[in-house]
């Protein structure tokens, strides 16, 4: 029974979303989240509000969701110089990747998570890369999540999914899916606990979330709300 899975979790919109994908498709999922020296570290204060409120006002998705897994990761800060883990203003490289771009992060996110999938007994791993608004990030590629699946698989000899459910949607679409998962209160729970902005800004509380409203992951992240609640709350 592939009923067991592990969400890769960071306190932001898209993986809080793809949590509740998860606790409405699995028996029982866990969560795993990753500190790398990250500038905007205040996401991981985030995941904890947001679970403890996941908990409380949705008790269906209470009773399947268990442990959740914390893994240092500070040697990620330490070998890559980006504005994610750097004080430096967020550019345009001349790869034409935005230097937030942390080389490789995510095959290292998805290949300790399933490290701790085998030992846990965890089939699916789940997570919200996407390749509809995405910077670019070529490790948020689905061709590249699809290879690694097949990687990791042989590499365990333990056959295990990798799942994007936000791999082919816009940001007004993750609104969207947040409202058909777990309904306004969801949608609420999202807007005031997750955390998106690259710089960490959480002094404003905005129409579509905490954040500095100018930094990419802010302008993405407002601009998807607008046009949700214009299209869903006419
Ligand atoms: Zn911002």
């Amino acid at each position: 029974m592939k009923t067991r899975a592990l969400v890769l979790f960071s306190g932001g919109q898209d993986s809080a979303t793809c949590l509740a994908w998860a606790l409405s498709r699995y028996e029982y999922v866990e969560t795993i989240g990753f500190d790398y020296g990250q500038r905007h570290a205040v996401e991981l204060t985030c995941r904890v509000s947001v679970l403890a409120r996941l908990r409380e006002q949705f008790p269906a998705w209470a009773a399947k969701l268990g442990d959740d897994h914390m893994l240092d990761l500070s040697i990620l800060g330490k070998i890559s110089d980006t504005a994610l883990t750097q004080d430096k203003a967020v550019e345009m490289e001349s790869n034409g990747l935005p230097n937030t771009f942390v080389p490789g992060r995510n095959l290292l996110f998805f290949t300790l998570a399933a490290a701790v999938a085998y030992r846990r007994g965890l089939h699916a791993l789940v997570g919200g890369m996407c390749e509809t608004d995405f910077s670019g990030y070529p490790d948020c590629r689905d061709n590249t999540l699809k290879a690694l699946q097949v990687a990791i698989s042989l590499g365990m000899d333990a056959p295990l999914i990798i799942e994007t459910p936000l791999m082919w949607i816009n940001k007004r679409q993750t609104w969207q899916m947040a409202n058909e998962l777990g309904g306004e209160e969801f949608v609420e729970l999202i807007r005031s606990e997750t955390h998106t902005c690259y710089l960490g800004d959480r002094s404003a509380l905005h129409d579509w979330g905490y954040g500095c409203g100018k930094c990419p992951a802010c302008e993405l992240r407002a601009t998807g709300y607008k046009s949700y609640v214009a299209t869903a709350r006419p």
